[in-house]
């Protein structure tokens, strides 16, 4: 008897360390947003936390790529990944790490600004948890689809009402883990104020011009295929404006409230002498009236009741058979970088900021004969 229940006991704790493993390794992957493989034009790669010690060693810590130009000039700061389930934010900022020559000036770029918020998924809304292409060796490239807010692991509990610790504003406490709620952050704050804080200690350090904040929204969204801008900001955008109209971008330009806060496009500018501008592309699998989700939604954008919403006059984009597929998406990002820094150096002629060998919308998205869209033509452009 006694012999039986120990071989039963020790095939339970064989069985048992089987699992955690197989949930632990499953677990430190979840952990991993996706492996960046730097281009010609990164001479080289930070951590946030050079710039403020409080986040070091966190899951909040993030890369910072720096391309420098061959001639001085200004900087431009690009952010990707404040929201983890937008990945055109993310992937236009891989895409230009990953390309991008720079000439004059420097180029900062942060792929996953809130880190901790690629590390998991919005609970209950279904979402994939990686995104994959096959690069221009036909090797596979894996990243993970996150959240909008910092994972509960790394800060928790929410407060039943989020105070903005600037202003006063007070909003739902789910936004505690928004980042794009939190700027210019908080020195001894929650995790997501201390990044907040580091990304704006950061601007000021190197004294970033011109600062990019790259969205997504659902397509039932008011504020979409737009680009917000910092009053500061007005005549830079308004000239790239009209260059992106004749590329073929159709863009609203929208100023930033000044009675809204947190967000970048409103901070930045106030607390540091970057320019910043923020933009919006089209997602249907963040929006509220899709169909099945999942990863061929989040790359193609294909999506009957999408199209079915277009027709009742319910989304502030056009919508049809074809989807918003990531290449158009980050297409538009890409583009709006490239004429908004044009726009800066311009007008800013002292400080300019120049670089090359960025696919735009017409290479990512216009070129196509439709056949290669929805990741196989992005990944073209991945290393
Ligand atoms: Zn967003």
């Amino acid at each position: 008897m006694m012999k039986k229940n120990t071989i039963t006991g020790a095939i339970c704790l064989v069985l048992a360390l089987a699992i955690a493993t197989v949930t632990g390794i499953n677990f430190i992957e979840l952990k991993n947003p996706g492996d960046i493989i730097p281009g010609p034009g990164v001479s080289e790669v930070h951590m946030l936390s050079e710039y403020f010690d409080g986040i070091a060693g966190t899951n909040g810590d993030t890369e910072i790529y720096v391309m420098q130009g061959k001639k001085p000039g200004g900087k431009v700061l690009i952010l990707g990944g404040t929201h983890g389930n937008e990945p055109s934010g993310y992937m236009s900022a891989i895409t230009f790490i990953e390309n991008a020559v720079v000439d004059e000036g420097t180029v900062y770029v942060i792929p996953y600004t809130n880190r901790s918020g690629m590390t998991h998924n919005d609970a209950q809304e279904a979402s994939p948890q990686y995104i994959h292409f096959s690069n221009k060796d036909g090797a596979v490239r894996t990243f993970r689809y996150g959240s909008r807010a910092t994972n509960p692991i790394d800060q928790w509990p929410d407060p039943d009402v989020y105070v903005h610790a600037a202003s006063g504003q007070t909003l739902s406490g789910s936004e505690t883990r928004n980042i794009n709620r939190a700027y210019p952050g908080v020195e001894n704050g929650n995790l997501t104020e201390k990044v907040a804080y580091a990304i704006t200690q950061m601007i000021k350090a190197e004294n970033v011009n011109l600062t990019f904040d790259l969205h997504e929204a659902s397509p039932e969204y008011p504020v979409i295929n737009a680009t917000v801008s910092h009053e500061k900001g007005m005549s830079v955008a308004s000239v790239g404006l009209m260059e992106l109209q004749f590329a073929g971008i159709s863009m609203a330009l929208e100023p930033s409230p000044v009675n809204l806060h947190g967000l970048t496009h409103r901070e930045l500018g106030d607390y540091t002498d970057t320019i910043p501008l923020l933009m919006e592309t089209a997602n249907a699998s963040q929006g509220r009236l899709r169909g099945a989700t999942n990863e061929a939604l989040a790359l193609t954008g294909i999506d009957k009741a999408y199209e079915k919403s277009a027709e009742l006059g319910m989304l502030y984009v056009p919508y049809d058979e074809n989807g918003h597929p990531i290449e158009e998406r980050v297409g538009r990002h890409l583009q709006g970088i490239i004429e908004y820094t044009k726009s800066y150096s311009e007008q800013y002629a002292d400080a300019p900021v120049s670089f090359s060998n960025v696919p735009g919308y017409a290479e990512l998205f216009t070129d196509s004969d439709g056949s290669d869209l929805g990741g196989a033509r992005l990944g073209q452009y991945l290393n």
